[in-house]
């Protein structure tokens, strides 16, 4: 029997970001119980992550940036930007948490349904600066690597955290074999997204919504706009940044959709392309996090008939 795969390592908790930081190791914690105890718990495999090597991050960040996290982790942790704290470890668990979302892809390409549980996130990290709790860009890198592989040609990134991912942009806009597309509230952190900012490889798909939406004029966009530009890329991978702080319940940010909105998205996403890679990204209220991964995970069981 297959079996849907969960990329995780308890290395992921020992990324400390300090006192009451909202992207701490509970969140993953609760995510891990709650799977564990869940009624799909029989289903998952969980599979323990590989780093990647820090050249292959050179295909996505400068090595002076590369060079400055790892110093300031070298030298005891510090701030990476105001948001961003690092532990003396962050450095190494964030080669763990890229080396994720690459074993998740594997995953994928083999034929098997993924999640990839790590932290740090990464879709706030630009070429040339870690920011907004991200170290590395996990989903870029993916999709970057994800184009080495014969079969795939052209990968479409749907970004569903709340927030634009200004890194995951900055770094494929040049690549048009690589569509991102993403609906985020605005104006927002980081500022970014209002637009389809270059026209260049016209490969970016910005939606920008006020805070307060509701799944209702979220979903028009959804479908309207994402699926459709989605199904006409016609995407050999999907990958997701799923990050959950578009939920009614999200403490940082105004939107309002249920767990069950995610779950719908999943649905959509796996018609267009079954090949579909999700990831996490933000989400900080553990009760909507915890039920809002699951949601995921359960839309994947019932698609593929796990
Ligand atoms: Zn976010």
């Amino acid at each position: 029997m297959s079996l849907f795969s969960v990329i995780y390592s308890k290395k992921f908790l020992k990324h400390d970001t300090g006192f009451k930081h909202p992207e701490n190791p509970g969140r993953l914690l609760s995510i891990v119980k709650y799977l564990k105890n869940s009624q799909i718990s029989s289903k998952l495999n969980w599979i323990e992550p590989n780093k990647i090597d820090i050249n292959q991050l050179l295909i996505i960040h400068t090595s002076e940036m590369i060079d400055n996290v790892q110093s300031i982790c070298l030298n005891g942790g510090g701030l990476l930007d105001a948001d961003t704290p690092v532990c003396s470890e962050s450095f190494e668990i964030a080669l763990y948490s890229a080396g994720a979302w690459l074993d998740g892809l594997n995953e994928v390409i083999n034929g098997n349904p993924c999640f990839v549980l790590s932290r740090p996130p990464g879709h706030h990290a630009e070429k040339n600066k870690s920011m907004g709790f991200c170290i590395f860009s996990n989903a870029a890198l993916t999709a970057v690597k994800a184009l080495e592989i014969e079969s795939i040609n052209k990968v479409a990134i749907f970004d569903w955290d709340v927030h634009h991912g200004n890194g995951t942009e900055n770094i494929v806009i040049v690549n048009p074999n690589i569509l991102y597309s993403s609906i985020h509230q605005y104006p927002f952190y980081p500022g970014t997204g209002f637009s389809n900012e270059s026209k260049i490889n016209n490969n970016i798909l910005n939606v920008p919504l006020a805070s307060g939406t509701k799944w209702e004029n979220y979903k028009v966009a959804f479908y309207e706009k994402i699926i459709t530009e989605i199904s006409n890329f016609s995407p050999d991978l999907i990958i997701i940044s799923a990050g959950f702080d578009a939920h009614l319940n999200d403490p940082l940010a105004s939107f309002e959709l249920s767990s069950k909105n995610f779950g719908e998205m999943t649905t959509e996403l796996l018609k267009i392309q079954p090949k579909a890679l999700f990831g996490l990204e933000g989400g900080y209220n553990l009760k909507a996090l915890t039920e809002s991964v699951e949601i995921v995970i359960k839309k994947n069981i019932e698609f593929f008939k796990l």
